[in-house]
C-alpha cells in the first residue's frame, strides 16, 4: 500500500523527506524548463466530491510539472449526483488506468475507505475529508514555516525540523480539518502549537491533543507566538449558531488591524501570519493582516505545488535518486506501513 491519508501518522523521517522532496521540486520551479519526464505515462484522477479551488488547481498543477495525465473528476455534474456510489465511481475509475487518485470528500473516512478497499488499486491522497483531516495542507504549512524558521536560524532547510517554533493556530477548530492536521504534523515536527478559540469551537477530547489550548487570543500573542495561523470560519459546516454575532468574533478571535499593531508592540518583528483560504475578510481576517508584509498566504499557495509534487513523486515514482537524480529519498518510505 503507499497511500497519503493523514500526518497522525506520518513518521518525523517521512515528514522531513517530503519537506526535503518539496524543496528539490520548488527548485525545479525555477529553472526555465518547469517540467520534470518522471511520471509520463501515470494517469492521476483528481476526485473532488466537494468545492475546491487552491487544492484542485494545485494537484493538477503538480501532476502536470511531472508530466502526468490528469483527469479531473467533479461530483456536481457526474453520476455521483445520480446516485452512483463511491464504489463504483473507484471502480469506474480503476477500469481508467488511475495509478493515483487525489480524493476530497465531504464524508470524514472516504480516503481510508477507499484505500482500504479493494475497489481499486491505485495510490490515495486525501485532498480533504470532511472535519478530518487534510495532510497536503499541513504539509505545505509546515514546509512555509520551515523556511522561514530556518531562515531565521541562519541554517539550510533541508534536513531541519520546526524544534521550539512556536505556532498558534485560531478559529473554527471544531471544524477544521487543516487545524488538526497541523496540530499532528507539527508536533511531529517539534514545534510548540497552541489552538485559541471560543470554547463553542473546540472539539470533545481536545484536551487530549498534543497542544496547549486557550480562548484568549491576547494572552497567546502575549506569550510570543512566531507563526500565527488563522482559521477560516466554515459557516456550510454549522447548523447552529456558535457565536454570538460576526461583529464579536471578529473583536475576539479575529486578527484584526490591532492586533496586527499589537505584535509591532509586542516586539514580535518576524512572526509570520498564516491562513489556508479562502480567506473571509474582515471576519476572522482583515484585509491589512492578509496583505501585509507579515502573510504567508500567496507564500502557502505557492508552495502547495512544491508539496503535492513532491507527495505524487514519493507515491508513485520507481525512482529512489530523488527528483533531480540527486536525492537518497527512497519512494517506499513515505508510506503507513514503512514505519
Ligand atoms: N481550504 C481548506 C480546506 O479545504 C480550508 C478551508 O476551507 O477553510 O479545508
Amino acid at each position: 500500500m503507499r497511500h497519503l491519508l493523514s500526518t497522525e501518522d506520518l513518521s518525523l523521517s517521512d515528514a522531513i523527506r517530503i519537506l526535503d522532496t518539496a524543496e528539490e521540486m520548488a527548485a525545479v520551479g525555477e529553472r526555465e524548463v518547469k517540467k520534470l519526464p518522471t511520471l509520463r505515462g501515470r494517469t492521476v484522477v483528481n476526485l473532488f466530491f466537494e468545492d475546491s479551488t487552491r487544492t484542485r488547481i494545485s494537484f493538477e498543477a503538480a501532476a502536470k510539472r511531472l508530466s502526468a495525465d490528469v483527469i479531473n473528476f467533479a461530483a456536481k455534474g457526474s453520476s455521483v449526483s445520480k446516485g452512483e456510489s463511491l464504489k463504483d465511481t473507484a471502480q469506474t475509475l480503476s477500469a481508467m488506468g488511475a495509478d493515483a487518485v487525489v480524493i476530497r470528500h465531504w464524508a470524514s473516512g472516504a480516503p481510508h475507505r477507499l484505500a482500504a478497499t479493494d475497489w481499486i488499486d491505485a495510490a490515495v491522497i486525501n485532498a480533504g475529508d470532511g472535519t478530518h483531516e487534510h495532510p497536503t495542507q499541513a504539509l505545505l504549512d509546515a514546509f512555509t514555516m520551515r523556511r522561514h524558521w530556518s531562515k531565521l536560524a541562519g541554517i539550510p532547510s533541508a534536513g531541519a525540523g520546526l524544534l521550539g517554533m512556536r505556532v498558534a493556530i485560531a478559529g473554527d477548530v471544531l471544524h477544521s480539518r487543516v487545524a488538526r492536521s497541523n496540530v499532528w504534523l507539527l508536533r511531529t515536527l517539534g514545534a510548540e502549537v497552541t489552538l485559541v478559540a471560543p470554547p463553542t469551537l473546540l472539539p470533545i477530547g481536545v484536551d487530549k491533543w498534543p497542544c496547549r489550548v486557550s480562548y484568549d487570543l491576547d494572552e497567546t500573542l502575549a506569550r510570543g507566538v512566531d507563526a500565527m495561523m488563522m482559521l477560516r470560519v466554515q459557516g456550510e459546516r454549522m447548523n447552529a449558531s456558535f457565536f454570538p454575532t460576526t461583529r464579536e468574533y471578529s473583536r475576539r478571535w479575529g486578527f484584526d488591524d490591532t492586533r496586527l499593531r499589537t505584535l509591532d508592540t509586542l516586539g514580535l518583528k518576524d512572526t509570520i501570519i498564516m491562513h489556508p483560504g479562502p480567506m473571509n475578510r474582515g471576519l476572522e481576517i482583515s484585509a491589512a493582516a492578509a496583505d501585509s508584509p507579515r502573510s504567508t498566504v500567496l507564500a502557502q499557495v505557492r508552495n502547495g505545488v512544491s508539496i503535492r509534487m513532491a507527495v505524487l513523486y514519493l507515491l508513485l515514482s520507481g525512482d529512489s535518486r530523488g527528483p533531480a537524480g540527486t536525492s537518497k529519498a527512497s519512494p517506499t518510505t513515505v508510506t503507513k506501513e514503512s514505519h
